[in-house]
């Protein structure tokens, strides 16, 4: 399965900026069978579970993440980068390579008795992932799972994850 899928992946070396490795999904989610397994994988790894929401992170995990609720039957709710959602939101800052980053969630988006599943396309670093799981704790509920299409375990990201379940469908173990 990991190497199926890693043959509809398409690396794009020096994107954005030089020294990224960039994991280009699109080339996976135009190929119908590709898209129809991972998403298959993904709801698999995470029903019966009694997900009540799922978090997608800003913008890739929104495509498999929208998905992913209708399938599990849950409700679908945005984490943003700043100045995107309208409502009234609260902010958690992560620590990038050069400077700072944020993102945003609505207040309103989960509730204190929700079964949280947080999706992003990859796991590089895990800064991005831990700031949206604590935006989602900050608002009270529990998160049941974690998962990403594409882990890059040699960056060690899931060490900020700990605590959490953490899938991946899809693993890079070297640059
Ligand atoms: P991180 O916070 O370091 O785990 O970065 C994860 C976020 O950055 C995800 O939303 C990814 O979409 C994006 N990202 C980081 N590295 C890559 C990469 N090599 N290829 C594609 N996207 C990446």
């Amino acid at each position: 399965m990991n190497q199926e899928l890693k043959n509809l992946i398409r690396s794009v070396p020096d994107f954005p900026k030089k020294g990224i490795d960039f994991k280009d999904i699109t080339t996976l989610l135009k190929d119908k069978n590709g898209l129809n397994d991972v998403l298959e994988e993904l709801c698999n790894l995470a029903k019966n579970k009694g997900i009540t929401k799922v978090v997608g992170i800003e913008s890739r995990g929104f495509i498999l993440g929208g998905a992913l609720a209708v399938k599990l039957g849950a409700g679908f709710v945005p984490v943003r980068k700043p100045g995107k959602l309208p409502a009234a939101k609260i902010s958690e800052s992560y620590i990038l390579e050069y400077g700072t980053d944020e993102i945003e969630i609505h207040k309103d988006a989960i509730l204190p008795g929700d079964n949280v599943l947080l999706h992003d396309d990859l796991l590089a670093t895990g800064g991005t992932m831990q700031a949206a799981c604590k935006l989602v704790e900050k608002l009270g509920a529990r998160i049941v799972q974690v998962s990403f299409l594409i882990e890059l375990s040699f960056l060690n990201g899931r060490e900020k994850l700990q605590g959490y379940d953490v899938k991946s469908l899809i693993n890079y173990d070297n640059e």
